[in-house]
C-alpha cells in the first residue's frame, strides 16, 4: 500500500499546488479580459445617454464622480461623469487609470466654435489638444491693463525646474490624439448626418472665453478649432499613464458667427462616439 496517500503531512504540498493552479489560472482570465475603453463626458447631457445605451450596466461612485462600466458590443466599456473643467476631469482620469487600466480613453462633449466656418453640430476630432489656461503673461505696469498677444505659453510638463524662468518651457504642449482612435473616428465620418466631421485642435481652460479677439489670437497662434474645459487635461493625465487618447467634441455654440448654445448636440456627440467605439472595437479584433 502507497502510505503517502493516507499521509496528513502530504496536505501541505497538495495544498500549494492547488493554490498554484488557482493563482495561474486568475492571472490567464486577468491577462484574457480585454481592458475597457473609458468614455468621458463632463455634464448630464453629454454623458448620460451613453450611460444608458451600454449593455450590463453597473454605476460606481468614487468621490464626487460617476462611473457605469458595462459593454458595447460585448467589447468592455467605462462610461465616466467627469464633472466640469480641467481639475474635475483630471482626476476622473487619474481613477479611472487607476481603477480599470483602460486601452484608450475618448474625452467627449461640447464645445465653442473658435472660426466661423464651423456651425453648430459640426463634430472635430481632435488631432491635438492644448492648455489654453497655462500662460505667463507679458509685465504690465498697474493701471495698464492685459495683452492677451503678449502671453507666452506655459508648457507645465516640460522640465521640473521654474516654468516662467525656463524659456524651452514657452511652448505650447501639444498632445496628439491616438492614431489607432482617430482612424476609427475618422472611419464612420460619413455616417454622421447632423453636421460635417473634421479634423481640428481642440483648446482647454477652466474660461470660458467671449472675447472675439482673444478667440481669434488663440486660433491664429495655435490652431484651435473649439474650446471646452476638459480635453487637455485628460490628455496630459492619459500621457502621464501611458494610455492612448482622443478628443471628439461637438460644437454647440459658436459666437465667431453668432450661433448660440443648443443643449441637443450632446446627445448627437455620444451618438457619434458610440459609432467609434465599435470602429475601434473592430480594429483591435482584426
Ligand atoms: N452652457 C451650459 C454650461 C456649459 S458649462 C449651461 O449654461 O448650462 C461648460 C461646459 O460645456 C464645459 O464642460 C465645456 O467643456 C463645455 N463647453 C461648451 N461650450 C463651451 C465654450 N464655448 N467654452 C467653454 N466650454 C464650453
Amino acid at each position: 500500500m502507497d502510505k503517502s496517500a493516507v499521509n496528513p503531512m502530504n496536505t501541505k504540498p497538495a495544498l500549494a499546488v492547488t493554490l498554484l493552479v488557482v493563482s495561474l489560472l486568475a492571472a490567464c482570465a486577468a491577462r484574457d479580459t480585454p481592458r475597457p475603453i473609458v468614455v468621458q463626458g463632463a455634464m448630464d447631457v453629454e454623458i448620460q445617454k451613453l450611460a444608458r445605451v451600454i449593455e450590463h450596466a453597473t454605476e460606481e461612485h468614487v468621490g464626487g464622480w460617476t462611473f457605469w462600466r458595462g459593454t458595447i458590443d460585448g467589447y468592455p466599456v467605462v462610461i465616466s461623469k467627469t464633472l466640469k473643467g480641467m481639475e474635475n476631469a483630471a482626476a476622473a482620469t487619474a481613477l479611472a487609470a487607476e481603477r480599470y487600466h483602460p486601452i484608450a480613453i475618448i474625452n467627449q462633449g461640447t464645445a465653442g466654435g473658435h472660426q466661423p466656418d464651423l456651425h453648430v453640430y459640426d463634430i472635430v476630432l481632435g488631432t491635438d489638444a492644448v492648455n489654453l489656461g497655462s500662460f505667463k503673461t507679458g509685465n504690465r505696469a498697474l493701471g495698464d491693463g492685459s495683452n492677451v498677444t503678449e502671453w507666452n505659453p506655459l508648457d507645465l510638463m516640460r522640465s521640473e525646474g521654474s516654468a516662467g524662468n525656463d524659456p524651452s518651457a514657452r511652448v505650447m504642449r501639444r498632445f496628439h490624439g491616438d492614431a489607432a482612435l482617430l482612424a476609427a473616428a475618422r472611419s464612420i465620418r460619413g455616417t454622421y448626418t447632423k453636421g460635417r466631421v473634421v479634423d481640428g485642435v481642440i483648446g482647454s481652460s477652466d474660461v470660458w472665453n467671449s472675447e472675439l479677439d482673444r478667440i481669434q489670437h488663440f486660433h491664429d497662434a495655435f490652431g484651435t478649432s473649439a474650446e471646452e474645459m476638459e480635453a487637455a487635461a485628460v490628455a496630459q493625465i492619459a500621457s502621464l499613464f501611458h494610455v492612448p487618447f482622443l478628443g471628439i467634441r461637438v460644437l454647440s455654440n459658436n459666437i465667431t458667427n453668432g450661433e448660440t448654445y443648443n443643449t441637443k448636440t450632446g446627445e448627437a456627440c455620444q451618438d457619434y462616439v458610440y459609432d467609434v467605439v465599435k470602429a475601434y472595437v473592430r480594429g483591435l479584433q482584426r
